[in-house]
């Protein structure tokens, strides 16, 4: 079965109205509109409403970078949900390192996220797995995936509406990006343990590389067997580097 390449934004605590504009324009304006490419934006959550106005024509799905495991209630400046899907959101990033090293997203809570999306919602989960700089200097990057896979899905029994993003720590952000040898090898072994997990349509589910993805390292990084796409932070900022990022998904 074809997967689909998927590319995600993350624009992190970034962006304003005038990006959202220049952004949807370049994207209409690029192939990627017209080609097999998914492209979803995840702005802060505050710039949704702008984006929707901005992409309602457009072929962009809008997805926010975390959401509340709780339906409602009092959770002072969190957002649930019913909120993120009212405000266009059709993903939602979970599990995100930055969110697990500063924010207390630790095991439990990702995997009652996991759960309160796709039990609640008709939303898509994107769960970000990836072992630190240490962790693979003394060769644990199978065993740290392994689990946080485990503990974020212990409780599913079926695989809809979920993708995997392979995010090594050590190249979000830094200019380090993982070979594509590198990357493939840890998707492959990702692949093995969906398809161990959940059988014929675990191996088919989407898995993407983030880590420092750039116009110029996409290409390539998209050629590997089981790279289905990326998810993309600082790039995602600027015009001509996310549009050709969709584009080398192609
Ligand atoms: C991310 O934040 O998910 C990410 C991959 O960031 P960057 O592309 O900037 O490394």
């Amino acid at each position: 079965m074809q997967r689909q390449p998927l590319v995600i934004a993350n624009w992190k605590m970034n962006g304003d109205r005038q990006l959202v504009t220049a952004m949807a324009e370049a994207l209409r304006d690029s192939s990627a509109q017209h080609a097999d490419v998914s492209v979803v934006v995840c702005p802060p959550a505050v710039l949704l409403p702008a984006w929707q106005q901005a992409a309602f024509y457009d072929n962009i799905q809008l997805g926010a970078q975390d959401a509340n495991e709780n339906a409602s209630g009092a959770h002072t400046g969190e957002h649930s949900l019913a909120l993120l899907a009212e405000a266009g959101a059709s993903m939602v990033l979970v599990g995100h390192s930055e969110r697990r090293q500063f924010y207390g997203d630790n095991a439990q809570r990702i995997a009652a996220k996991v759960n309160q999306i796709l039990d609640e919602s008709t939303m898509t989960v994107v769960l970000c797995v990836g072992e630190s700089a240490e962790q693979r200097e003394q060769q644990q990057t199978f065993d740290v995936v392994a689990s946080q896979l485990a503990e974020a899905l212990a409780s599913r029994k079926q695989c809809e509406r979920i993708v995997i993003a392979y995010e090594p720590v050590w190249a979000i952000g830094t200019g380090l990006t993982a070979s594509p040898e590198q990357a493939q090898e840890v998707h492959a072994f990702i692949r093995n343990w969906l398809g161990e997990k959940f059988g014929p349509s675990g191996v088919n589910l989407q898995i993407l590389y983030g880590g420092s993805v750039k116009a110029d390292n996409a290409e390539q990084l998209f050629a590997q067997a089981d790279i289905d796409g990326g998810l993309i932070g600082g790039a995602s900022l600027v015009e001509e580097q996310f549009v050709a990022i969709c584009n080398a998904a192609q």
